[in-house]
């Protein structure tokens, strides 16, 4: 079955090769016109955002991609609501007798996921560790406890391990992300679940926890249900460390003390004895958004109904906070080099004289920045069934410095795909790069990843880390140099000198590998016993 492969690359190449090939030069416009000022950062709800969803439509119109979304058109309309809880949010635990209150960012933050502008609540604190069932690692902080109507207590991140064979070692699993807590919490029926914050369970200090739950949220619309309320927390929150040991000093514990309990596997869950009580007012609003998408259709009669995804989100934050005087967020960078490379792939594929077997479509999502809401939006709502989704192919954030010696492909290693990815990566000269901070979660922070959660492969193809004719370390140089000025700031502009090569290289290995999988016999999957393996 491998042989074939050959036959299609071969024919793949002089495409590569030609007037049609994949230009820089395109994906540099692109990226140019999608970062101006004009287009305001590109923001949810707000009129740049509008623009750039319509610039996206008329593009890949021109491209001869087909409409692929609702009603005829290039968009899939996306339902948000976006909430901000305010700063009168109340918090306190109590035993008889003694009763402490919690500020509003000083000691916790947190929202509502049921959607209404004033929720009150109460339960019994119940400690559970780390909050994981995994059965493919024999753990399970719960043990069979019911938690329901109750105020889960527990700290992120997972077991420590350098073993590959327990919690993948020292990367982290779904299992360690903090989503996972609230999805667990709800999975169990308890009322609201408080993370105990810490610098090392979370990886990142209490500042960035404040900042990103101390301002609206958009969440995907909760859908009204027949039986009444929908299953949502009162409350998904954090609180500091500090506080933490004020909650469990109530019951005579310690954040040291549950942090190493938690730890062993014959852990069980610790009733506190403590009431917790919240009140959580929240300003609501609407935020109807969009999807931008486009399909160029398979040549095989059956096969054509499958789809090979490509995306890249179009949002970026929009006009906000001004730093230097600066108060536009044009995310050059993060993410209209993404926008570009998407477009010029619908492109160069609608331009293909055979097209491929499966169809190709091309999804850029919105309110990405706001916690992939758009892809979870589209995973719950696929244009075609997940057991048609052939895998995502996704691009976030590429880095125009020259040409690449490397490409970055976190969890394609998850799926059937990755004998191929490393056959084409070599094909093409390029390195395979692993992810250099495996701890850090990165394949659970983009939009790929709302095509696993929901059992379709899925990977991102990532900038490079080392560039043709560069002192080595000069790609973690200039990566420091990004993540620390320009990363979500209003500095991440178009630079006229930028050097598209090594954006071009992504979009080229995606191109080769994207017609490969459209043109195999068998679906991929992901590996056997993965977590995201349905
Ligand atoms: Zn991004």
């Amino acid at each position: 079955m491998f042989k074939a492969f050959g036959i299609v690359v071969i024919a793949a190449f002089p495409v590569l090769a030609q007037d049609g090939s994949i230009a820089a030069e395109r994906i540099r416009e692109h990226t140019r016109f999608l970062s101006l000022d004009l287009l305001e950062g590109r923001g949810v709800g707000q009129r740049g955002g509008e623009i750039s969803t319509e610039y996206l439509a008329t593009e890949f119109a021109l491209a001869g991609a087909k409409p692929a979304g609702d009603h005829g058109t290039y968009f899939q309309k996306v339902p948000l609501v976006g909430i901000e809880t305010t700063p009168d949010a109340q918090l306190s635990a109590a035993v008889s007798g003694k009763s402490v209150d919690f500020r509003w960012l000083e000691d916790f933050v947190g929202v509502s996921q049921r959607q209404t502008p004033q929720t009150r609540f109460e339960g019994e604190a119940i400690f559970v560790g780390h909050g994981i069932t995994a059965p493919e690692w024999k753990w399970d902080d719960f043990k069979g406890v019911d938690v329901k109507g109750k105020v889960l207590v527990l700290f992120t991140n997972e077991p420590a391990s350098n073993d590959p064979a327990f919690f993948d070692g020292r990367a982290l699993t779904y299992y360690g992300r903090w989503t996972y807590k609230y999805e667990e919490a709800v999975r169990r029926g308890a009322a609201g679940a408080i993370l105990i914050h810490t610098t090392p369970t979370a990886g990142y200090g209490w500042d960035v926890v404040r900042n990103s739950w101390g301002r609206e949220t958009p969440f995907v619309k909760l859908a009204p249900s027949p039986e009444g309320a929908p299953a949502a927390l009162a409350f998904q929150g954090w609180v500091t460390r500090e506080a933490g040991e004020k909650l469990l000093a109530l019951a005579g514990k310690t954040v040291d003390e549950l942090l190493a309990a938690s730890e062993k596997r014959d852990f069980r869950p610790v009733p506190l004895g403590i009431l917790i009580r919240g009140r959580m007012p929240a300003k609501i609003r609407d935020l109807d958004t969009r999807n931008v998408v486009a399909i160029v259709p398979g040549s095989d009669p059956k096969l054509k109904d499958e789809v090979v995804v490509f995306s890249a989100h179009w949002d970026h934050l929009g006009i906000g906070t001004p730093v230097n005087g600066d108060a536009i967020y044009n995310g050059a960078i993060d993410n209209a080099t993404g926008c570009g490379i998407l477009l010029e792939l619908a492109r160069a594929w609608a331009a293909l004289p055979q097209k491929p077997r499966r169809s190709a479509l091309f999804l850029s999502p919105t309110a990405e920045e706001g916690g992939l809401r758009g892809s979870e939006y589209y995973a719950a709502h696929p244009l075609y069934p997940p057991a048609k989704t052939a895998i995502d192919l996704n691009y976030d954030a590429l880095f125009p410095w020259g040409r690449a010696q490397d490409v970055v492909l976190t969890g394609a290693e998850r799926t059937t795909v990755w004998p191929l990815a490393q056959q084409i990566a070599k094909r093409l000269n390029l390195e395979i790069s692993s992810d250099a901070q495996p701890e850090q979660g990165h394949y659970f922070r983009s939009d790929h990843f709302s095509f696993a959660h929901a059992g379709m492969p899925a990977f991102s193809i990532g900038h490079a880390t080392e560039f043709l004719g560069k002192p080595p370390g000069y790609g973690q140089k200039v990566w420091e140099e990004y993540n620390s000025k320009h990363y979500h700031q209003p500095s991440d502009e178009f630079q006229a000198a930028w050097d598209f090569t090594a954006v071009q290289q992504a979009a080229e290995y995606g191109f080769v590998l994207g017609m490969e999988i459209a043109n195999q016999d068998k679906l991929p999957d992901w590996r056997p016993g993965d977590q995201f393996h349905r």
